[in-house]
């Protein structure tokens, strides 16, 4: 493909020119990219002017990484023009870059003997004939589309959202999946993911979200886990936000790693949010030479609260067959939390998380700051201050 021969002719400026006309989808130089308003356009436009290879970014961006074709076959590359624009021109290891650019680390990662496709053992646990998950009492992961915005290289779903054509989820499955979710009184929390539930038109996603509350009103907790926001802020609408309100969906996660991705489009499109009356939660992954610093966490937290968005989780990277040098230690996971909690707000400290090889489910991680030893209640504050709070002890005569 001649590249070149693709991109957009602009006429040179005066009184005369002529209308400019967008004769690509994509744009293929670093001007054009620039120059482009994501308000300009309607979200799912947007898309078509995705980015789907290495070559082709490499046309806006320096220093790209070259990388084997074969990385494709195992996940593709998706990125929106608007990340894009965020991306650092010239820096490799800009958060941003990392977290959409493929790396041949990926191949390296693929030929590791624990690295899995499906190391939740998401698989397993679904619901068969449908795509719902069912690991937890009284609530369900629905996947909802397998389709995603923009295509993050460390994704835990990857096995399903790249390729996403043979994958796809279609009306069968999610019929299937509304009659056991109907069927099972005892389901109280649908958690609405994917792919990404918001790549659905309003019209869509008000059809799903009317049908979980009319056949099943024993549902008492409905949340949708989305990164459009954050892939693409204008995915928030007015619109869009009055199909949240209608159906009372009662939280929405987004998913963040990083303070570089809050821009102001992305703060003003979660006040619009917000007012539908939704909580708002971010649910981010530790990951190695993105955000596995602690000067890094503490303002990402802190971004987040500032918007009125709740950091929930904070996920250890999942042994996924591309993505496993992205890993942190849990020392180091161990280390990163004891530098958060106690020097940030409270509410910006998140719960770090480990999800379980083969379906174990979520863990807490969380350092010891009281224990029992040799009879005594040790306590220790975040400066690593120290009590005995002997009182606690069982027996103890309060
Ligand atoms: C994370 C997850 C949930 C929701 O867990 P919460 O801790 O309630 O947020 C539900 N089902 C599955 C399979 C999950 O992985
Ligand atoms: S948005 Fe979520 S599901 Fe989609 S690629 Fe990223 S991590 Fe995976």
């Amino acid at each position: 493909m001649n590249i070149e021969a693709l991109q957009t002719r602009h006429p040179s400026s005066g009184e005369d020119a002529a209308p400019r006309v967008v004769s690509c989808r994509k744009f293929y130089d670093r001007e054009s990219l620039m120059a482009y308003d994501p308000e300009s356009e309607d979200w799912q436009k947007q898309l078509a002017r995705r980015y789907d290879t290495h070559f082709e970014i490499a046309q806006v961006l320096n220093n790209v990484e070259d990388v084997p074709m074969s990385t494709y076959e195992t996940f593709d590359m998706k990125v929106t023009p608007y990340l894009a624009q965020l991306m650092d021109r010239d820096d490799p290891n800009c958060p941003i870059r990392l977290q959409y650019l493929p790396s041949m680390k990926e191949s390296l990662s693929v030929r590791m003997e624990h690295t899995l496709a499906d190391e939740l053992g998401e698989a397993e646990h679904t619901v068969p004939g449908t795509s719902v998950v069912h690991r937890y009492p009284r609530r369900v992961l629905f996947l909802v589309t397998t389709q995603c915005a923009s295509f993050c290289r460390y994704c835990t779903r990857s096995r399903i959202v790249s390729h996403s054509g043979e994958r796809a989820i279609g009306r069968a499955d999610l019929d299937a999946s509304m009659a056991y979710i109907a069927g099972n009184k005892e389901i109280e929390d649908v958690l609405l993911s994917g792919g990404d539930p918001l790549v659905f038109t309003d019209r869509k996603l008000d059809e799903l979200l009317g049908r979980i509350r009319s056949e099943a009103p024993h549902v008492r907790f409905l949340r949708i886990g989305s990164r459009l926001p954050v892939q693409l802020p204008t995915r928030i609408t007015p619109e869009l936000c009055a199909v949240i309100e209608k159906h009372d969906v009662q939280m929405v996660n987004i998913h963040i790693n990083h303070s570089k991705e809050i821009t102001p489009l992305l703060r003003s499109r979660i006040r619009m949010l917000r007012r539908t009356g939704t909580m708002l939660g971010n649910q981010s992954v530790l990951l190695k030479g993105i955000n596995d610093d602690v000067q890094v966490l503490r303002d990402l937290f802190m971004d987040c609260v500032s918007m009125g968005v709740r950091p929930y989780y904070l996920y250890q990277n999942d042994q996924t067959l591309q993505g496993a040098h992205f890993t942190v230690p849990l020392s180091r996971m161990l280390e990163l939390y004891e530098g958060v909690r106690g020097w940030i707000s409270g509410p910006a400290v998140p719960t770090f998380v480990i999800d379980g090889l083969g379906g174990l489910g979520k863990m807490p991680v969380i350092p010891t700051y009281v224990e029992e030893r040799e009879g005594h209640i040790e306590c220790r504050n975040y400066k690593q201050e120290r009590v005995r709070m002997d009182y606690l002890r069982d027996g103890a005569k309060i």
